[in-house]
C-alpha cells in the first residue's frame, strides 16, 4: 500500500507578472502595471493540480529561504500537498520575470535559483518518498542528472511518467523508464531532431515510441491528444470543447491528471481521456494553479 498516489519531483518558481503597454526594447525603461506574484513552475504546478483533483500527493523540490520560498511552501499546503519533501536554503526561490502586453505576447526571463540546486544527493536522501509513492512524474525545470537519480530511485513497482519541458535530448536510460513519456509538438521536435518522419502527431508519437518509452502521449492542445503503445496501438483522445481564457498551465494539469489516473490502475486512454478534461477545465479560468479543477468541477464540465 502506497503512502502517496503521485510523487512529483521538480520546479517551483514565483511568477512576477507586469502588465506593460509595449514590451520594452533594449536600453529602454516602460512603466508597467502593479506587481502580480502567482506560484508557479512546472512541479509545484502538476503537484497544486493533483492534490486539487483528490490525489494524495507529495512534491520533492527546494526553494529559497525567502518571501517566496515561504509562499510557494504555504500555496502547496493549501492545495493539500505534503510537502515534507521541499528543501529549503541553498540559492534564492526561483522566479519568472514576465512581462505582457495588451495582445497577450509576453517575454519571460527565468532565474532556475532553488530548482538548480535540486541535487542528485537531494533525490537519494529521498528514498523513503520514492518507496511510499505509486506514480513518480517530474519535469526538465531541474538538472538532468537530478532527473536521471529519479529514475534510479523508483520503486520496483512504481510508474515513471515524465513531460520533458523545457525539451532537450535525453539519455537512454530516461527514454526507457517513461510509463509514458508526454510531449506537445515542440518537445516532441526537439527529442526527435532530424529523424521526425512526416507531419502527423500519429507519426511522432510511433516514432517516439520507438526510442524506447513504454507509452507515449501527444498534447495537441484544443485537438486533444493521442496516445501510443506498444499493446495498443496509436489512440486519438478527443478534447472536450470549451471556451478558452487562459492556457498558461494546461499542460501541467494534464499531466498531473493522468499521472494520478495511471495510478489508479486505468488504461492510458482513460486516463489520457480524463486528463484532457481536467486540461480543459484549466484552460476556462485565467492563471495555472489558480485554474485548476475539482474533480467534481472536472466531472461537472460539458460533454
Ligand atoms: P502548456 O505548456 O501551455 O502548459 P502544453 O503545450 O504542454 O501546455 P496543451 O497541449 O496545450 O499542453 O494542453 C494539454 C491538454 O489540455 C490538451 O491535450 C487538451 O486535452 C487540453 N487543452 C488544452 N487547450 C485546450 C483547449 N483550448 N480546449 C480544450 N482542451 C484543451
Amino acid at each position: 500500500m502506497y503512502d502517496y498516489d503521485l510523487l512529483v519531483v521538480g520546479s517551483a518558481n514565483a511568477d512576477l507578472v507586469i502588465g506593460v503597454e509595449r514590451r520594452p526594447a533594449a536600453g529602454e525603461t516602460v512603466l508597467g502595471s502593479d506587481l502580480a506574484v502567482h506560484p508557479g513552475g512546472k512541479g509545484g504546478n502538476q503537484a497544486v493540480a493533483a492534490a486539487r483533483l483528490g490525489a494524495r500527493t507529495a512534491l520533492l523540490a527546494r526553494v529559497g529561504d525567502d518571501d517566496y520560498g515561504r509562499l510557494l511552501l504555504d500555496s502547496q499546503r493549501a492545495a493539500g500537498v505534503d510537502t515534507v519533501g521541499v528543501l529549503v536554503g541553498g540559492a534564492p526561490t526561483g522566479v519568472a520575470l514576465i512581462t505582457v502586453d495588451p495582445s497577450g505576447d509576453n517575454s519571460i526571463v527565468v532565474s532556475p535559483g532553488a530548482n538548480g540546486r535540486l541535487a542528485p544527493g537531494d533525490v537519494r536522501a529521498a528514498a523513503s518518498l520514492f518507496h511510499a509513492s505509486r506514480v513518480v512524474s517530474t519535469q526538465l525545470e531541474i538538472p538532468l542528472e537530478t532527473v536521471v537519480e529519479v529514475v534510479r530511485s523508483l520503486a520496483p513497482d512504481s510508474r515513471f511518467v515524465l513531460n520533458p519541458s523545457p525539451p532537450r535530448p535525453l539519455p537512454q536510460e530516461v527514454l526507457t523508464a517513461c510509463d509514458p513519456l508526454i510531449v506537445n509538438e515542440h518537445e516532441a521536435k526537439v527529442i526527435l531532431g532530424d529523424s521526425l518522419v512526416g507531419e502527423r502527431p500519429e507519426d511522432w508519437a510511433r516514432v517516439l515510441l520507438a526510442k524506447g518509452p513504454r507509452s507515449v502521449v501527444v498534447t495537441l492542445g484544443a485537438e486533444g491528444a493521442l496516445v501510443a503503445s506498444a499493446a495498443g496501438g496509436v489512440v486519438r483522445v478527443p478534447s472536450v470543447k470549451v471556451d478558452a481564457v487562459d492556457t498558461t498551465g494546461a499542460g501541467d494539469a494534464f499531466t498531473a491528471a493522468l499521472a494520478w489516473r495511471l495510478g489508479t490502475g486505468e488504461s492510458l486512454a482513460d486516463a489520457a481521456a480524463y486528463a484532457a478534461r481536467v486540461g480543459a477545465a484549466a484552460v476556462t479560468k485565467a492563471g495555472a494553479q489558480e485554474s485548476y479543477p475539482t474533480a467534481a468541477e472536472a466531472e461537472d464540465l460539458g460533454a
